[in-house]
């Protein structure tokens, strides 16, 4: 018999293989997107960072198996962690560096924010269900991501204590944008959010502030997310 230690990192070994199973089928579907997304690979950093974070720990027990499809994952409460390839492709479109400070709306899990936090400086991430929200900072914790803070709160609102951001990416479907989030982008920044009715598909939206504070957007794809609650929501 193989000793526990041994056990684990067979174990690990399996794990990583999986995951790139799953990098390179985010790689084909980037390809087979091409003509919608206007490139057919997403960044270097985006891929490592994926490649890196153990989406196995933010799934719940009964849907680990399932951890390293390329499709979405029920994590409870009604809701899901997205589908690895949205989650690359957001991550892209936000265009984030290693100094930027980010807002992420719809902590869930806690998958995303670990992803931003493999490439950024400080990942602020607002839940509005309590138990989600504690959930994903102990997993955060465990994991040693320390640059990630997860609040409970409503996210229409954004987070005027951190404001301003580089990025805001909110992963639950807004019916309009929120404005405060707008607001809370630093000249340069760019938001990323699905924004449209509950029950139909919504636009994936890449808003724009540039450096002399004009909004720009840009429609990039056709998704289906769990609706954005609170204030603004649903
Ligand atoms: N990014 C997550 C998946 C998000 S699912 C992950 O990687 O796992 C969308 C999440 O948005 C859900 O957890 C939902 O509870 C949360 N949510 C919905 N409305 C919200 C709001 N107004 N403010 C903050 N979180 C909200």
């Amino acid at each position: 018999m193989s000793s526990p230690a041994r056990q684990a990192t067979d174990r690990d070994s399996v794990l990583a293989e999986r995951r790139h199973v799953m990098v390179d089928d985010i790689v084909a579907e980037a390809r087979e997107t091409a003509s919608h997304i206007g490139k057919s690979e997403f960044a270097p950093r985006v891929m490592e960072a994926i490649t890196r974070v153990p989406r196995h720990e933010f799934a719940p027990s009964m849907s680990k198996a399932l951890a390293y499809e390329n499709a979405p994952l029920s994590i409870g409460h009604g809701q899901t962690i997205s589908q690895p390839y949205i989650v690359a492709l957001m991550t892209d479109l936000l265009a984030v560096g290693p100094q930027d400070v980010v807002l992420e709306i719809g902590t869930g899990s806690g998958y995303q924010a670990a992803v931003l936090a493999e490439m950024v400086k400080r990942v602020h991430t607002l839940e509005i269900v309590r138990p989600l929200a504690v959930a994903a900072r102990e997993v955060l914790e465990r994991l040693g991501y320390d640059n990630v803070e997860v609040r409970r709160g409503d996210g229409n609102l954004g987070w005027p204590d951190a404001a301003p951001f580089d990025g805001v990416i909110v992963t639950a479907a807004a019916r309009a944008i929120p404005p405060q989030l707008v607001e809370q982008l630093k000249p340069g920044g760019r938001l990323v959010i699905p924004v449209g009715g509950e029950l139909l598909t919504q636009d994936l939206l890449l808003v724009e502030k540039t450096e002399e504070g004009e909004i720009k957007q840009q429609v990039i794809l056709p998704v289906a997310f769990v609706p954005l609650r609170g204030r603004r929501g649903h």
